[in-house]
């Protein structure tokens, strides 16, 4: 039996929160909901087929929230979480978006901890 790194052990998800992984190797991941959204591995986002990135941008938007003078600040949630096979997720998100499908490969090579940014930057 082969057991890989990149197999979520537990995963918890919070559709106003954001989603909580432990892997296989006992490392944990926790995502925001506006680092995932902003991650999303779809086409139209990475502008797979040549086409202009449409990153969102809710990271920024998130921290710059305490400005008492921002009059919008869209709730970013996700609706629906479907599980795609054994190996990842399809993401619903509340501003429309629904196409992107998130690996656990992608969850892992994403994973915001300070431990993997560091790995990540080298
Ligand atoms: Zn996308
Ligand atoms: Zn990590």
């Amino acid at each position: 039996m082969t057991v890989t790194s990149l197999e979520p052990e537990h995963i918890a998800i919070s559709k106003s929160k954001g989603i909580k992984i432990d892997w296989k190797d006992s490392h944990h991941s926790e995502y925001s909901l506006a680092y995932l959204r902003d991650e999303c591995p779809c086409a139209s986002c990475t502008g797979a087929h040549g086409t202009e990135p449409q990153k969102s941008d809710y990271s920024s938007q998130e921290s710059k929230s305490s400005n008492p003078f921002q009059m919008y600040k869209p709730v970013l949630r996700m609706l629906n979480v479907e599980p795609i096979g054994h190996y990842a997720v399809r993401i619903d998100w509340s501003d429309g978006h629904n196409t992107g499908i998130y690996s656990f490969e992608h969850f892992r090579k994403i994973c915001p901890c300070e431990e993997c940014r560091t790995a990540r930057s080298h």
